[in-house]
């Protein structure tokens, strides 16, 4: 069997689902990319812990963790199981790289999670296990957080990492929501961190990867916080040594909402 290999996805908002833009078009065409799946471990920069948590939920309902969107976005269901025998194995792998995660019995499915599965996996029929970020850990981290997960790829099984390349929520909610202008000095920061990243993966340069936060062009601009870039780094440590890295998809929207997605082979 192929292994399969780790993704990293930009998931906008939940409006992704409903409103057509070209990185919902890819998501909706993921699956053709990938084998499938036979489960899914994710990673949302929407779940977050101190430490790191596993979901044992067997059957995980939903989290309608935002404000100010379409009513029937708030009545969406992804009813995929969980599976509390690989939220197991998981907990399993990640105590013997060192950390000590521990499991969450009941967990729903936030949107990180269940509007991106929804348009790639519409059958909701491979069981999802869900691990959380820690927003107070790196780079490193996260990136040691996929290696230890990164032999489930062998097994059929993919590891998403789902976050947002770019998140500056301040510039954009004036935008989408009044119409504002968007900044255009903003777009050519966003320009220059979405290369920076595609040419050091590009370049198989991990080590100026990681340390992102000192060497990427206006970290601060892109991630006003951190926790929507963390689950790049799983994505990558999940990929394995040196992978093959493939940017599978980039697009922008209001001219600085980058939603650029990863392969890892
Ligand atoms: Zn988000």
């Amino acid at each position: 069997m192929p292994a399969m290999p780790s993704l990293f996805i930009s998931h906008g908002g939940p409006n992704v689902v409903t409103d057509e833009s070209p990185a919902r078009t890819y998501l909706m065409g993921l699956s053709h990319l990938l084998p499938k799946p036979k489960a899914i471990v994710i990673v949302s920069a929407h779940f977050e812990t101190g430490g790191v948590a596993v979901v044992t939920d067997p059957a995980p309902g939903m989290i309608y963790d935002f404000g100010g969107f379409a009513p029937e976005l708030y009545e969406m269901v992804y009813p995929a199981p969980g599976s509390p025998e690989l939220a197991e194995r998981v907990i399993g792998m990640l105590d013997g790289a060192g950390f000590a995660p521990y499991p969450l019995e009941k967990r729903g499915y936030d949107h990180g999670a269940w509007t991106p599965l929804k348009l790639a996996f519409p059958d909701a029929d491979i069981p999802v296990v869900q691990v959380s970020i820690d927003p107070n850990r790196d780079a490193a981290w996260h990136y040691a957080l996929g290696r230890a997960l990164a032999p489930l790829r062998e097994e059929g099984i993919l590891l998403i990492g789902s976050g947002h390349i770019t998140h500056n929520l301040r510039a954009l909610f004036p935008v989408m929501r009044h119409g504002n202008e968007p900044d255009p000095e903003l777009t050519e920061k966003v320009n220059a961190f979405t290369t920076w990243f595609a040419e050091r993966f590009a370049e198989g340069d991990r080590e100026a990867i990681l340390d992102w936060k000192n060497r990427a062009p206006f970290p601060a601009e892109n991630h006003p916080t951190d926790e929507h870039l963390m689950p790049i780094f799983f994505a990558y440590g999940a990929g394995g040594d040196s992978p093959r890295v493939e940017r599978a998809h980039s697009s922008m929207q209001y001219g600085f909402f980058a939603w650029d997605s990863y392969l890892f082979h």
